[in-house]
Formats: structure tokens, C-alpha cells, sequence
């Protein structure tokens, strides 16, 4: 047995970036490294926003089995149930289990209950099954647009969503949808948003990018627009004012999700933890990396810089050398739109609060060019192909071989 044993809940970017990345840092006479996960494989989620649009979906899952057994690296298909930080255990559906140091990366759930009738008359664009449900309402609508009924598709973002970026992806996608159809001129598109701006995460420059790019492709964009009722076929909002319309899309309010009350959480369950090391507040031996932190912006990119920070401040114990130095965040997206991709690269504030933008950085930048769709497929079949090998996507530098590759010089957005 090992000196030491770490479990990691979860088996999405969060954990397996973890996992793989101690397993790289640490051999397994010194450190015994556990997945516990209630599914088999990685679901890659940043590609199931093509989902409606006809993409397959058999792709976007990566098998695990082999990737665990080359690197070493145990895995039980459970249901985590609950934690006992005081003992040192993990509650699950098959048992219980001992660890030393715990990894929290069981990621983030949807609450659409919080918005009267959401749950009912809206699409979710949060896991695949809604994704395929969208595209058929999609496919409908445009049925009857053909048909020569005028169509309304409205995207709403509501408050308590952390993760709104691909919300405005699959918006600019079903425009250019609908255009190769010819059918565009009898499909209205309508986007509100609870944000004071578009991608408000992403700070300024994306508002103007979005804004640019409603205004051109002819989608009704407003801000500051909060969601407080969904019907069959009307929406209201907090001022007072509604929508029609005949599908409705949305990403619900998020909540962690595993509920985890003997550990220090926010009011969504997120767990509250250090900015730098995603320790747990009073629980140094237990992490939160990605969507299960209370980090206040939730992206696939940012929970794998995450993980790298836990592997590494937990190999550093193991070693006996001081965490290394984490510079402060630096998120990079691409924002498909079909005919033409939009690329952020957004430095956040590191002491002034998580999730704030840098916006004196000379790295902040965003612009637009169709070559971004090219780039961020080729990450997506890397990250694939890392995972599946069991070796970590090492985010930062993975991302910085585009920044050498002759689409990398990235236009500033006005
Ligand atoms: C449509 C869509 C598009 C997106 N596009 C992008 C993008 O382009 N770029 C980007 O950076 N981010 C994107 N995101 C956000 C990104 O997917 C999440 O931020 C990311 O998945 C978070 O990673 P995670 O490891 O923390 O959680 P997850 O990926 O959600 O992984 C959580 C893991 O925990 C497991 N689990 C959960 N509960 C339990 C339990 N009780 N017991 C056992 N196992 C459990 C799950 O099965 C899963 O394996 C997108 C999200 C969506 C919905």
C-alpha cells in the first residue's frame, strides 16, 4: 500500500486532469491515486453544443478503463453519497472508503426549479439528452418556417448561472443554421440575459464582440433582463416584461453537484476554497478543483488549471517542497458560430477577487477568425487523446502550441 492515498470524486476535467497529472508527478509507492465516478468515461461537454445541429455524440465520450489501468490509477464505478472529513471517509453507493487526501470534482448540477415553469417549457442546454431535444425543436421550428409559419427561438439566461458562454455559441450557430437553410428571414432570434453584459466573465471586449455580432447576423440582444417565469409559450422578466415564443433555450442556475453540508459551502453548495490551491477552507487535506468550487466562473479550461494547482500543492506535501507559484488565471475560449469562430483570452484579477478581469493585461484580447474553429477542434481531439492515454492535457501549454501554430496571432477586437 502507499504512503499516501488520494481519492478523486469525479471523472470530468477537474478529476482526471488531477489524477493524471499526480500520477505524472508521483510513482505509485508514493502515492495510491483512486477515481470514483458514477460513469465510465469523459464526456468532452464543450462539443455537445453541436449536438443540435446534427453532430454525433458517440465521439465526445472517452473511454477510461484503459487510462487508469496503464497509469496505475484504481477506479470504482459509485455514487458518492456523502463525506466524513472527520474520519476521513467517502460515503458511497458501494461502500466506504478511506482516504488521506480527498479531491472534490464531482462538478455542477442545474436547479431549474428556481424559475417557475422553467423546468417544463424550456430546453436545457446542459447535458446531451436536452441538447438532442433542442435539436428536434429546432428541426421543427424550421419545418414550420418552411411551411411559412414565422418562428420565435428566444435564449434566456437566468441568475445563478456560472457557465453562460455557451448559451450565445449555440445562438450564433443556429443563425448560420439557418441561413445554409435559406430559412433565417422567417425565424426571429431573441437573446435576453440577466448579465449587466454579453459574456460578462469575459469582461468589455466580449460584450462589444457579441453586441457586434448580433447586431450584424440580426439577433435582439438585451442585458440586464432577469428570467422570473417561463410559460407554454411565454416568458416573463423582473421588469415586467414578456416574450413569445416557440422554443425556448436556456443553461438553468447551477448548484454543486454533490451536497456536501459537513464542508464550508456558499448558499449553491459550491465549496468554498483558497483562489490558488482550491484547498477547502479549515480542510487543508481536501480539494475542490472545477464546477464543485465556489470559484464564481465555471469552464472546463479553468477547472483543469485548477486541477494542475491541486496535483501540484499535493505532490509538493508528498515531496516535502513548497506548492509551487500559480500566476493568476488566465481563461482562453473558443466560440463556435458555424461559419466563423470568436477567440477570448481573458486574464482574471488575482488579488482582486475571483473572476474579475484584467482588463489593463495586454493578454486581454479577443477577436474573430474561422481558423479558431480549426484550433479548437485540434484541442478538443488532444484533450481526447491525452485522457485517453491517461496523461494530462497540461491546459496552459497545450493551448500555447496554437498561440506557435500559424493561426495564433490573435486581432484586437476594438
Ligand atoms: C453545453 C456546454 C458547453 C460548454 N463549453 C465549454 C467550453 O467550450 N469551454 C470550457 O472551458 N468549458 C465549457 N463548458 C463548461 C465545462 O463543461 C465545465 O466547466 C466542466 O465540465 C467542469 O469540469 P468538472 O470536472 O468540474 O465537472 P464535470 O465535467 O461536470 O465532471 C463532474 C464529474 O463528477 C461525476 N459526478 C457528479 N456527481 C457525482 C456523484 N454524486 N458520484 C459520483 N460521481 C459524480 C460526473 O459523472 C463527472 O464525471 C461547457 C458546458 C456546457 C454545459
Amino acid at each position: 500500500m502507499a504512503a499516501t492515498e488520494v481519492i478523486v470524486l469525479g471523472s470530468g476535467f477537474a478529476g482526471l486532469e488531477t489524477a493524471f497529472r499526480l500520477r505524472a508527478r508521483a510513482g505509485e509507492d508514493a502515492v495510491g491515486i483512486t477515481v470514483v465516478s458514477d460513469r465510465d468515461d469523459f464526456l468532452a461537454r464543450p462539443g455537445t453544443v453541436r449536438l443540435p445541429f446534427g453532430a454525433a455524440e458517440a465521439p465526445l465520450h472517452v473511454p477510461l478503463a484503459g487510462a487508469f489501468r496503464r497509469r496505475g490509477i484504481g477506479a470504482v464505478i459509485a455514487t458518492v453519497e456523502g463525506i466524513d472529513p472527520g474520519r476521513g471517509q467517502v460515503h458511497t453507493s458501494r461502500g466506504r472508503m478511506a482516504y488521506d487526501k480527498l479531491v472534490i470534482a464531482t462538478g455542477a448540477a442545474t436547479r431549474p426549479e428556481e424559475i417557475a415553469g422553467l423546468a417544463e417549457h424550456a430546453r436545457s442546454i446542459a447535458a446531451p439528452g436536452a441538447l438532442h431535444q433542442l435539436g428536434a425543436d429546432l428541426r421543427r421550428a424550421a419545418q414550420d418556417a418552411r411551411h411559412g409559419r414565422l418562428q420565435r427561438v428566444l435564449f434566456a439566461v437566468p441568475p445563478g448561472n456560472h457557465c453562460t458562454v455557451p448559451l450565445y455559441e449555440i445562438a450564433l450557430m443556429l443563425d448560420t443554421w439557418l441561413r445554409r437553410r435559406q430559412l433565417r428571414d422567417r425565424v426571429e432570434l431573441a437573446f435576453d440575459t440577466c448579465e449587466r453584459s454579453f459574456v460578462e466573465a469575459f469582461g468589455p471586449k466580449m460584450h462589444a464582440l457579441i453586441a457586434g455580432q448580433f447586431a450584424a447576423r440580426g439577433i435582439e440582444g438585451r442585458t440586464e433582463t432577469t428570467l422570473t417565469e417561463a410559460h407554454e409559450r411565454t416568458v416573463g422578466f423582473a421588469d415586467g416584461s414578456g416574450r413569445e415564443f416557440d422554443v425556448l433555450a436556456t443553461f438553468p442556475p447551477q448548484v454543486a453537484a454533490l451536497g456536501c453540508a459537513e464542508l464550508p459551502h456558499d448558499d449553491r453548495r459550491f465549496l468554498r476554497c483558497a483562489p490558488d490551491t482550491c484547498a477547502v477552507t479549515g480542510h487543508p487535506e481536501v480539494h475542490a478543483p472545477g464546477d464543485a468550487g465556489d470559484f464564481p466562473l465555471k469552464l472546463g479550461f479553468l477547472a483543469m488549471l485548477q486541477a494542475d494547482a491541486v496535483a501540484g500543492a499535493i505532490a509538493a506535501e508528498l515531496h516535502g517542497t513548497p506548492p509551487p507559484a500559480r500566476p493568476a488565471p488566465v481563461v482562453r475560449h473558443v466560440l463556435d458560430m458555424l461559419d466563423d469562430a470568436a477567440f477570448a483570452e481573458v486574464p482574471l484579477v488575482a488579488d482582486g477577487g475571483p473572476g474579475r478581469v484584467d482588463e489593463s493585461s495586454a493578454r486581454y484580447r479577443v477577436g474573430t477568425g474561422a481558423f479558431w474553429r480549426a484550433g479548437a477542434r485540434l484541442a478538443e481531439a488532444a484533450l481526447s487523446a491525452r485522457f485517453r492515454l491517461g496523461l494530462p492535457f497540461r491546459a496552459s501549454t497545450g493551448w500555447a502550441a496554437l498561440d506557435r501554430s500559424p493561426c495564433g496571432s490573435v486581432p484586437h477586437h476594438a
